[in-house]
Protein backbone atom coordinates (compact mmCIF):
# COMPACT_ATOMS: atom_id res chain seq x y z
CA UNK A 1 0.00 0.00 0.00
CA UNK A 2 3.21 2.37 -0.21
CA UNK A 3 3.20 4.46 -3.45
CA UNK A 4 5.44 2.97 -5.74
CA UNK A 5 8.75 4.94 -6.50
CA UNK A 6 9.60 5.31 -10.00
CA UNK A 7 13.12 5.42 -10.80
CA UNK A 8 14.62 7.37 -14.33
CA UNK A 9 18.46 7.16 -14.78
CA UNK A 10 19.52 8.48 -18.00
CA UNK A 11 22.93 6.36 -18.48
CA UNK A 12 25.52 6.21 -21.48
CA UNK A 13 28.55 4.45 -22.31
CA UNK A 14 32.04 5.05 -21.04
CA UNK A 15 34.53 3.74 -19.05
CA UNK A 16 33.03 4.52 -15.57
CA UNK A 17 29.64 3.05 -16.38
CA UNK A 18 29.89 0.03 -15.15
CA UNK A 19 31.23 1.16 -11.84
CA UNK A 20 28.47 3.59 -11.59
CA UNK A 21 25.69 1.42 -12.04
CA UNK A 22 27.13 -1.36 -10.05
CA UNK A 23 26.76 1.68 -7.17
CA UNK A 24 23.26 2.53 -7.79
CA UNK A 25 21.90 -0.72 -8.99
CA UNK A 26 23.21 -1.96 -5.37
CA UNK A 27 21.69 1.09 -4.17
CA UNK A 28 18.43 0.30 -5.48
CA UNK A 29 18.65 -3.55 -4.40
CA UNK A 30 18.82 -2.31 -0.77
CA UNK A 31 15.30 -0.41 -1.53
CA UNK A 32 14.12 -4.01 -2.35
CA UNK A 33 15.52 -5.78 0.51
CA UNK A 34 13.50 -2.84 2.64
CA UNK A 35 10.65 -4.21 0.93
CA UNK A 36 9.84 -0.94 -0.78
CA UNK A 37 7.24 -0.96 -4.38
CA UNK A 38 10.14 0.20 -6.78
CA UNK A 39 10.20 0.88 -10.44
CA UNK A 40 13.56 1.46 -12.39
CA UNK A 41 13.86 2.82 -15.91
CA UNK A 42 16.88 2.74 -17.60
CA UNK A 43 17.08 4.69 -20.40
CA UNK A 44 20.10 4.29 -22.64
CA UNK A 45 21.64 7.12 -24.72
CA UNK A 46 22.14 5.42 -27.77
CA UNK A 47 19.91 3.01 -30.47
CA UNK A 48 20.78 -0.58 -28.77
CA UNK A 49 21.95 -1.05 -25.01
CA UNK A 50 24.86 -3.23 -24.72
CA UNK A 51 24.52 -6.79 -23.25
CA UNK A 52 27.12 -5.74 -20.62
CA UNK A 53 24.89 -3.00 -19.19
CA UNK A 54 21.56 -5.87 -18.87
CA UNK A 55 24.08 -8.64 -17.33
CA UNK A 56 25.17 -6.05 -14.99
CA UNK A 57 21.69 -5.43 -13.51
CA UNK A 58 20.06 -9.26 -14.22
CA UNK A 59 23.47 -10.81 -12.93
CA UNK A 60 22.77 -13.33 -10.21
CA UNK A 61 25.88 -14.17 -7.77
CA UNK A 62 25.53 -17.45 -6.16
CA UNK A 63 27.01 -16.15 -2.87
CA UNK A 64 24.90 -15.91 0.17
CA UNK A 65 25.06 -12.27 2.58
CA UNK A 66 26.17 -14.24 5.64
CA UNK A 67 29.77 -15.70 4.74
CA UNK A 68 30.18 -19.47 5.19
CA UNK A 69 29.78 -19.79 8.95
CA UNK A 70 29.21 -23.23 10.11
CA UNK A 71 26.14 -21.87 12.30
CA UNK A 72 24.25 -20.34 9.65
CA UNK A 73 24.16 -23.31 7.32
CA UNK A 74 20.41 -23.80 8.27
CA UNK A 75 19.05 -20.18 8.18
CA UNK A 76 16.66 -19.80 5.44
CA UNK A 77 18.33 -17.05 3.65
CA UNK A 78 21.57 -18.88 3.48
CA UNK A 79 21.49 -19.66 -0.26
CA UNK A 80 19.89 -16.27 -0.77
CA UNK A 81 21.72 -15.09 -3.84
CA UNK A 82 23.37 -11.32 -2.86
CA UNK A 83 22.69 -9.62 -6.07
CA UNK A 84 20.86 -8.62 -9.14
CA UNK A 85 17.68 -10.48 -8.12
CA UNK A 86 14.05 -8.93 -7.76
CA UNK A 87 15.59 -5.69 -9.43
CA UNK A 88 12.53 -4.72 -11.31
CA UNK A 89 13.78 -2.79 -14.20
CA UNK A 90 13.29 -1.63 -17.80
CA UNK A 91 15.69 -0.48 -20.28
CA UNK A 92 14.85 2.04 -22.91
CA UNK A 93 16.83 2.83 -26.09
CA UNK A 94 16.94 6.86 -25.93
CA UNK A 95 19.80 8.12 -28.16
CA UNK A 96 19.87 11.89 -27.92
CA UNK A 97 19.32 13.09 -31.68
CA UNK A 98 22.57 13.91 -33.42
CA UNK A 99 21.53 17.28 -33.99
CA UNK A 100 22.50 18.27 -30.21
CA UNK A 101 26.30 16.54 -30.51
CA UNK A 102 26.60 18.69 -33.59
CA UNK A 103 30.12 20.42 -32.76
CA UNK A 104 29.31 24.10 -33.14
CA UNK A 105 26.02 24.09 -31.25
CA UNK A 106 27.67 22.37 -27.79
CA UNK A 107 30.18 25.26 -28.42
CA UNK A 108 27.41 27.34 -28.33
CA UNK A 109 24.77 25.65 -25.88
CA UNK A 110 26.22 22.64 -24.10
CA UNK A 111 25.35 19.06 -24.30
CA UNK A 112 21.69 18.49 -23.13
CA UNK A 113 23.36 15.53 -20.76
CA UNK A 114 20.51 12.82 -20.33
CA UNK A 115 17.27 14.43 -21.49
CA UNK A 116 16.75 12.16 -24.48
CA UNK A 117 16.55 9.68 -22.01
CA UNK A 118 14.15 11.36 -18.76
CA UNK A 119 11.84 12.42 -21.88
CA UNK A 120 11.51 8.81 -23.64
CA UNK A 121 11.34 7.42 -19.76
CA UNK A 122 8.25 9.74 -19.23
CA UNK A 123 6.75 8.81 -22.27
CA UNK A 124 7.11 5.46 -21.70
CA UNK A 125 4.87 6.30 -18.06
CA UNK A 126 2.69 8.05 -19.98
CA UNK A 127 2.11 4.76 -22.20
CA UNK A 128 2.09 2.30 -19.59
CA UNK A 129 0.29 3.89 -16.66
CA UNK A 130 -2.97 5.53 -16.24
CA UNK A 131 -3.34 8.85 -14.65
CA UNK A 132 -4.38 7.63 -11.65
CA UNK A 133 -2.05 5.16 -10.98
CA UNK A 134 -0.14 5.97 -7.64
CA UNK A 135 3.42 6.71 -8.03
CA UNK A 136 6.30 9.18 -7.63
CA UNK A 137 9.16 10.01 -10.24
CA UNK A 138 12.37 11.06 -9.64
CA UNK A 139 15.56 11.42 -12.02
CA UNK A 140 18.59 9.76 -10.43
CA UNK A 141 21.17 10.46 -12.82
CA UNK A 142 24.11 7.31 -12.89
CA UNK A 143 26.70 9.14 -10.87
CA UNK A 144 25.12 10.45 -7.80
CA UNK A 145 25.63 9.20 -4.37
CA UNK A 146 22.03 8.37 -3.01
CA UNK A 147 21.49 8.14 1.33
CA UNK A 148 18.71 5.24 1.05
CA UNK A 149 17.07 7.78 3.21
CA UNK A 150 16.18 10.11 0.39
CA UNK A 151 14.06 7.51 -1.13
CA UNK A 152 11.94 7.68 2.20
CA UNK A 153 11.69 11.09 1.84
CA UNK A 154 10.32 11.39 -1.80
CA UNK A 155 7.98 8.55 -1.01
CA UNK A 156 6.16 11.11 0.97
CA UNK A 157 6.01 13.18 -2.22
CA UNK A 158 1.73 14.15 -2.82
CA UNK A 159 2.46 16.83 -6.12
CA UNK A 160 6.10 18.19 -6.22
CA UNK A 161 8.72 17.96 -3.72
CA UNK A 162 12.55 19.19 -3.17
CA UNK A 163 14.80 18.47 -1.11
CA UNK A 164 19.05 20.37 -1.11
CA UNK A 165 21.85 18.55 -3.28
CA UNK A 166 25.14 18.56 -1.72
CA UNK A 167 28.64 19.20 -3.78
CA UNK A 168 27.37 21.51 -6.18
CA UNK A 169 28.99 24.37 -7.15
CA UNK A 170 28.82 27.12 -6.50
CA UNK A 171 28.13 27.00 -2.68
CA UNK A 172 28.45 23.41 -1.60
CA UNK A 173 24.85 22.63 -2.01
CA UNK A 174 21.41 23.86 -3.73
CA UNK A 175 18.21 23.52 -2.54
CA UNK A 176 15.36 25.44 -1.49
CA UNK A 177 15.06 28.05 1.68
CA UNK A 178 12.33 27.36 3.97
CA UNK A 179 10.53 29.67 6.10
CA UNK A 180 9.60 29.07 9.98
CA UNK A 181 6.51 27.83 9.01
CA UNK A 182 7.76 25.56 6.30
CA UNK A 183 7.11 26.93 3.12
CA UNK A 184 9.65 27.49 0.15
CA UNK A 185 10.81 30.81 0.24
CA UNK A 186 13.87 31.25 -2.16
CA UNK A 187 16.88 28.68 -3.36
CA UNK A 188 20.35 28.27 -2.52
CA UNK A 189 23.46 28.20 -4.44
CA UNK A 190 22.25 28.69 -7.87
CA UNK A 191 24.68 29.70 -10.45
CA UNK A 192 21.53 31.93 -12.23
CA UNK A 193 19.55 34.50 -10.56
CA UNK A 194 17.16 34.65 -13.10
CA UNK A 195 15.70 31.21 -12.91
CA UNK A 196 12.86 30.71 -10.94
CA UNK A 197 14.02 27.08 -9.61
CA UNK A 198 17.50 27.33 -9.20
CA UNK A 199 17.82 23.63 -8.24
CA UNK A 200 19.70 20.07 -9.40
CA UNK A 201 18.08 17.21 -11.58
CA UNK A 202 18.56 15.64 -8.26
CA UNK A 203 16.99 17.70 -5.78
CA UNK A 204 13.07 17.06 -6.78
CA UNK A 205 10.62 14.74 -6.82
CA UNK A 206 7.33 14.82 -8.54
CA UNK A 207 3.66 12.83 -8.92
CA UNK A 208 2.61 10.39 -11.52
CA UNK A 209 -0.67 11.73 -11.71
CA UNK A 210 1.36 15.28 -11.88
CA UNK A 211 3.62 13.87 -15.28
CA UNK A 212 -0.14 12.48 -16.78
CA UNK A 213 -1.89 16.08 -16.29
CA UNK A 214 0.26 18.48 -17.24
CA UNK A 215 2.83 16.00 -19.36
CA UNK A 216 5.87 18.22 -19.56
CA UNK A 217 8.91 18.21 -21.78
CA UNK A 218 12.59 18.72 -20.92
CA UNK A 219 14.16 21.13 -22.62
CA UNK A 220 16.70 19.97 -25.16
CA UNK A 221 18.67 23.26 -23.10
CA UNK A 222 22.00 22.57 -20.96
CA UNK A 223 21.72 24.38 -17.75
CA UNK A 224 17.81 25.32 -18.39
CA UNK A 225 16.94 21.56 -17.96
CA UNK A 226 15.76 21.70 -14.60
CA UNK A 227 13.72 24.90 -14.93
CA UNK A 228 12.16 24.54 -18.18
CA UNK A 229 10.77 21.36 -17.11
CA UNK A 230 9.43 22.63 -13.23
CA UNK A 231 7.94 25.88 -15.03
CA UNK A 232 6.12 23.19 -17.35
CA UNK A 233 4.66 21.08 -14.03
CA UNK A 234 3.23 24.52 -13.13
CA UNK A 235 3.22 24.29 -9.21
CA UNK A 236 4.50 27.78 -7.40
CA UNK A 237 6.76 28.27 -4.59
CA UNK A 238 3.57 27.79 -2.40
CA UNK A 239 2.76 24.38 -3.84
CA UNK A 240 6.46 22.78 -2.91
CA UNK A 241 6.73 20.30 -0.29
CA UNK A 242 10.09 20.70 1.46
CA UNK A 243 11.37 17.70 2.34
CA UNK A 244 14.50 16.13 4.82
CA UNK A 245 13.36 17.73 7.52
CA UNK A 246 12.72 21.40 5.03
CA UNK A 247 15.59 21.24 3.57
CA UNK A 248 17.95 21.10 6.55
CA UNK A 249 19.02 17.70 5.55
CA UNK A 250 21.33 16.75 2.76
CA UNK A 251 20.80 12.82 1.14
CA UNK A 252 22.14 12.91 -2.24
CA UNK A 253 25.16 14.29 -3.67
CA UNK A 254 26.12 15.42 -6.76
CA UNK A 255 29.57 13.57 -7.35
CA UNK A 256 31.46 13.07 -10.55
CA UNK A 257 33.66 10.25 -11.01
CA UNK A 258 36.72 11.42 -12.56
CA UNK A 259 37.70 9.38 -16.04
CA UNK A 260 40.77 7.36 -15.96
CA UNK A 261 43.04 8.79 -18.58
CA UNK A 262 43.65 5.19 -20.75
CA UNK A 263 45.37 6.06 -23.82
CA UNK A 264 45.73 1.99 -24.43
CA UNK A 265 44.65 -0.93 -23.67
CA UNK A 266 47.62 -2.66 -24.81
CA UNK A 267 48.93 -5.37 -21.70
CA UNK A 268 52.66 -5.10 -21.63
CA UNK A 269 54.04 -8.90 -21.46
CA UNK A 270 57.64 -8.90 -20.24
CA UNK A 271 57.67 -12.64 -19.16
CA UNK A 272 55.78 -13.85 -22.22
CA UNK A 273 52.83 -15.14 -20.63
CA UNK A 274 51.23 -17.47 -22.97
CA UNK A 275 47.77 -16.07 -22.12
CA UNK A 276 47.52 -12.29 -21.32
CA UNK A 277 44.01 -12.57 -20.73
N1 LIG B 1 24.24 11.19 -19.89
C1 LIG B 1 23.75 10.64 -21.06
N2 LIG B 1 24.33 10.97 -22.27
C2 LIG B 1 25.40 11.82 -22.36
C3 LIG B 1 25.90 12.39 -21.17
C4 LIG B 1 25.29 12.06 -19.96
O1 LIG B 1 22.80 9.85 -21.01
O2 LIG B 1 25.88 12.08 -23.46
C5 LIG B 1 23.62 10.85 -18.59
C6 LIG B 1 24.62 10.47 -17.49
O3 LIG B 1 24.86 9.07 -17.47
C7 LIG B 1 23.93 10.97 -16.23
C8 LIG B 1 23.12 12.16 -16.72
O4 LIG B 1 22.97 12.00 -18.13
O5 LIG B 1 23.04 9.99 -15.70
C9 LIG B 1 23.82 13.50 -16.44
O6 LIG B 1 25.10 13.50 -17.06
P1 LIG B 1 26.43 13.91 -16.25
O7 LIG B 1 26.45 13.24 -14.94
O8 LIG B 1 27.57 13.65 -17.17
O9 LIG B 1 26.22 15.48 -16.13
P2 LIG B 1 26.39 16.43 -14.85
O10 LIG B 1 25.83 15.73 -13.66
O11 LIG B 1 27.85 16.64 -14.71
O12 LIG B 1 25.63 17.64 -15.24
MN1 LIG C 1 26.36 13.88 -12.95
Amino acid sequence: NQTPLIIITPTYERSEQTAELTRLSQTLQLLIWAQMPLIWIIAHDSRVCHENVRALIDRKLGSNPFGNRQELQGHKNYNRPLVGTRLPVTILSAPMPSAFRDPERVRRFGLPRGVAGRRAALSWLIKHTRANDPGVIYFADDDNVYDLEVFEEISKTHRLSMFPVGLLQPSGVRGPIVDVHGRVIGFLGGRRPFRMFPVDMAGFAFSLALLHQKRPLMPFRATMEEEGFLRALGVDYGGIEPLANNCTRILVWHTMTAAPQVNSFQIPNPSGYSDTN
